[in-house]
């Protein structure tokens, strides 16, 4: 703790802070993540934590004064000839430098470090003894790409799935499922976000049930086709509700980092749901 007042941080101390807690280094090397608008010299007052950063969520955090947006996913993830008014996130770069509001990315730099996406996961839903499903290639041991770990006591799938809608932010959607309802599983695999491409790492994980977002037809029913006995289970989330529940824990690795720099700031989540998908037809 520091012992002088408390004062307004500036971007670029926010941006060194960033750099400490999810290094650039973790990102994967197709990835696009750190400052994407803002000047590194303007002060920071407020920021919000937010996964999509889409129009509405923008406009919802400039209304609730912030300063800095963080998003998850990056606005702009392959290159651009220009950010005009005429496209939409050409839009969203103007609300931004309209409303002096600057945005940072932290992405698999997020999903990669200790407190990532999927360590976040893992620990609401209990998992002990976890590992990166696929190590980071800068990182420490314990830093990489999903996890996988075990339940304290083993349950049905149908209890486990249970469990995972009961933590999720509610979308229309739901969760879909893949397995007999009273299989028993302890060991999962997790990678929130759209993991299907790391079926052969959780395979040789000998994961029971995995859990991810954005499962489709071919991956899935082969991952099912590839053992006789039909594991690792599938339980298939919203990309969205899976990296949410990202954001209360990194505002609040965020609020310590701030409080030990003596950092007067306000760090909030956004509540927006960005989600694509707005209603479901079920049986
Ligand atoms: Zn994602």
């Amino acid at each position: 703790m520091t012992s002088q007042a408390p004062s307004t941080p500036t971007l670029r101390q926010i941006m060194d802070g960033i750099e400490q807690l999810w290094p650039a280094s973790l990102a994967e090397t197709w990835d696009a993540v750190g400052l994407v608008a803002g000047r590194p010299e303007q002060p920071i007052n407020r920021i919000i934590w937010v996964v999509d950063p889409t129009l509405e969520v923008v406009e919802d955090a400039i209304e609730r004064g912030a300063d800095l947006i963080i998003a998850h996913h990056p606005l702009m993830l392959k290159p651009v000839n220009g950010v005009s008014a005429l496209t939409s996130k050409g839009r969203v770069v103007h609300r931004l430098i309209e409303s002096q509001c600057a945005l940072l990315t932290a992405h698999t730099n997020g999903d990669s470090a200790v407190g990532g996406v999927s360590d976040v996961l893992a620990d609401i839903l209990g998992l002990v003894d976890c590992e990166p499903l696929t190590r980071a290639a800068n990182g420490l041991p314990e830093e990489g790409i999903g996890r996988v770990g075990r339940l304290e006591s083993t349950t049905t799938l149908g209890d486990f799935a249970g469990k995972v809608y009961g933590i999720l932010p509610k979308v229309a959607g739901g969760v879909r499922v893949s397995g007999p309802r009273d299989a028993m599983v302890s060991r999962v695999a997790i990678c929130g976000g759209a993991g299907d491409s790391l079926f052969d790492a959780v395979r040789a994980a000998n994961a029971d049930v995995y859990v991810t977002a954005d499962l489709r037809h071919h991956p899935a029913l082969e991952a099912k086709e590839a053992t006789l006995d039909g594991r690792p289970y599938l339980v298939d989330v919203s990309h969205f509700a899976s990296e949410w529940m990202w954001l209360p824990a990194a505002a609040q690795s965020l609020i310590n980092f701030a409080e030990d720099s003596g950092w007067e700031v306000d760090i909030l989540v956004s509540s927006v749901n960005s989600d694509p998908w707005d209603f479901c037809l079920n049986g």
